[in-house]
């Protein structure tokens, strides 16, 4: 951690970064993001288990964005988001530094995005084997129990929109959902309302959500949102090959192979 804070310090003091995002003391026992700006502010950094938040998410907000180029610290989950906003072009090697912490708490630097990628090459996305086995119950379902199933899970979803909030790859300046004209997604929180949301969801993070789970920890009400976009990951696996961020692969849902399996799309 002095490590880190020592970073951080030596980064702003040479004007190399003009704000430093990363963790600190939040409320009860709980840590939240904080951005310093200044050298001395740097003792409030800390880094443990609690340290969840996907920080990657303030990578693409214009009032961040104000305050000049930034350092970030980044566990594997914020890593695999910041590759992959680049390669949605969402930022540019030179537009951060990047303060990498290894699962043992080591700082890593890294110099570009291509580095971030051979690291994270040997620290695929896996998914849990209990998630694994909440998905093929689902999905073992039959189709009208499996829409049962949902329709009751996401009943308690008031649409706060606080998993869209806590995603790094929802970075649209104005999402559908709140497009009125035309207005594609009922806002009421009603069953069919709710539905269309998080289908909506699910399908624009597929073959790009990172399994930070973010969102999931984000939800008030706990709605098991993750396991639909883990089951994504599942999908785009099976279908379109290997998942995870990367400068050098095409996005699943923007690019087509000429020999796709369905025909649709010739
Ligand atoms: S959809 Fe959820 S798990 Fe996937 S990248 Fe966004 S916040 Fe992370
Ligand atoms: S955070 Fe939970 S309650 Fe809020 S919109 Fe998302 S799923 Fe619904």
């Amino acid at each position: 951690m002095n490590e880190l804070i020592q970073k951080a310090v030596s980064l702003l003091e040479s004007n190399a970064v003009q704000v430093v995002i990363g963790y600190g003391k939040g409320s009860t026992d709980r840590t939240r993001a904080i951005f310093l700006t200044k050298s001395e502010d740097c003792e409030q950094l800390i880094f443990d288990s609690r340290c969840v938040q996907n920080l990657a998410v303030y990578l693409t907000k214009a009032e961040i964005k104000k305050m000049g180029k930034p350092a970030i610290v980044a566990p594997i989950p914020v890593l695999r988001s910041i590759l992959q906003l680049a390669a949605e072009n969402q930022i540019t090697a030179d537009s951060l530094v990047v303060l990498g912490i290894s699962p043992e708490s080591e700082l890593i630097g890294f110099d570009s995005p291509d580095a971030i990628e051979t690291y994270l090459s040997t620290k695929q996305i896996a998914i849990d084997e209990k998630y694994r086995k909440a998905i093929d119950d689902i999905k073992a379902m039959p189709v009208v129990e499996r829409f049962e199933y949902w329709v009751k899970e996401l009943e308690s979803c008031f649409k706060c929109y606080a998993c869209r909030a806590a995603c790094p790859l929802c970075y649209c300046t104005r999402c559908t959902v709140e497009n009125n004209q035309p207005q594609w997604i009922s806002v009421g929180s009603h069953p069919l309302g709710n539905l269309e949301w998080h289908v909506m969801r699910a399908m624009h993070l597929a073959g790009r959500c990172t399994d930070c789970e973010a969102c999931f920890k984000a939800c008030p009400m706990g709605i098991p949102i993750h396991l639909l976009t883990k089951s994504m990951l599942q999908d785009v696996s099976e279908n379109f090959g290997s998942y995870g961020p990367s400068l050098h692969k095409d996005n699943t849902l923007s690019s087509f192979k000429p020999d796709d399996k369905e025909s649709f799309i010739r």
